[in-house]
């Protein structure tokens, strides 16, 4: 069974002129792959190979040009995009935490968004505070330049869950975090994402991070070939 499913999904990026445009390349060519429910999916490869594309079109921040993407059985195309990203979280490096908000308040950005009442949004927030090791009652009130920054990413992480999505996009979650911060992060992550049961791709340089979290690695390469896909250690064997 799988949660997310690439069916000969391409993207070339429009370029700024038309002359460069007829020689613009594939960001991704023609990828098909399944994202089995359940599991954490890391894609590794070079820089510029087309990474974050790939995670992008699953959350429609970026639009295929061919092929189509697949969440739960229906085409991402389809489905409105709000209602899409209630069941696609996304993380990213230094995770774009609003400044000028409380971490109760970032937290609370999407159940705002879509209307939750005062009762549900608190007991929510406090519900994933906790989730990710951060005590309400020291947390809440903080200012995001009050954390450090692996604290600012269990915010993100907090802020992606809000609406217990079933998927979850991470693009270099924890690349911002120091080495040991980092391993915690990392350790405690898998836990919730074994006890939620969420399906996660995670793009990360780190092949010490591919290994601790994978399930299964996509290496990948120019144009978003898989050249790869199978268990960590499988791939370090090669
Ligand atoms: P990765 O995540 O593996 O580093 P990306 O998916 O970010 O790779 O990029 C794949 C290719 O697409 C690169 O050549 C990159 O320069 C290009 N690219 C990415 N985003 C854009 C964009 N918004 N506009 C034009 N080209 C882009
Ligand atoms: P505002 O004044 O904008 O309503 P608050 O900072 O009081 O903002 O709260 C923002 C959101 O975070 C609200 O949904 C609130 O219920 C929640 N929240 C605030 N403090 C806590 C807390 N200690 N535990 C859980 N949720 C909280």
């Amino acid at each position: 069974e799988w949660a997310i499913r690439f069916e000969h999904a391409a993207k070339t990026y429009a370029a700024g002129s038309s002359a460069s445009r007829a020689h613009a390349p594939a960001a991704v060519d023609d990828l098909s792959l399944d994202v089995r429910t359940g599991e954490v999916l890391v894609l590794v490869g070079p820089s510029g190979c087309g990474k974050s594309t790939t995670l992008r079109m699953v959350n429609r921040l970026v639009e295929p040009t061919g092929g189509r993407v697949l969440v739960e059985g229906r085409d991402v195309a389809t489905l409105d995009v709000v209602e899409l990203r209630r069941h696609v979280g996304y993380v990213i490096q230094n995770v774009g935490l609003f400044p000028h908000r409380t971490v109760a308040q970032n937290v609370a950005t999407v159940p705002r968004l879509l209307g939750w009442d005062r009762g549900r949004t608190r007991t929510r927030v406090a519900e994933l505070l906790e989730l990710v090791g951060l005590a309400p009652d020291r947390y809440a009130r903080r200012y995001p330049h009050e954390l450090s920054g692996g604290e600012r990413q269990r915010v993100g992480v907090a802020r992606a869950l809000a609406t217990d999505p079933p998927v979850l996009l991470m693009d270099e979650p924890f690349g911002a975090v120091d080495p040991v911060g980092r391993r915690r992060l990392q350790d405690e992550f898998a836990r919730i994402q074994r006890e939620l049961g969420t399906t996660v791709m995670l793009v990360t340089h780190d092949v010490d991070e591919a290994v601790r979290m994978a399930d299964r690695v996509a290496v990948m390469s120019t144009g978003g070939h898989v050249e790869q896909l199978a268990p960590p250690l499988d791939v370090v064997a090669r």
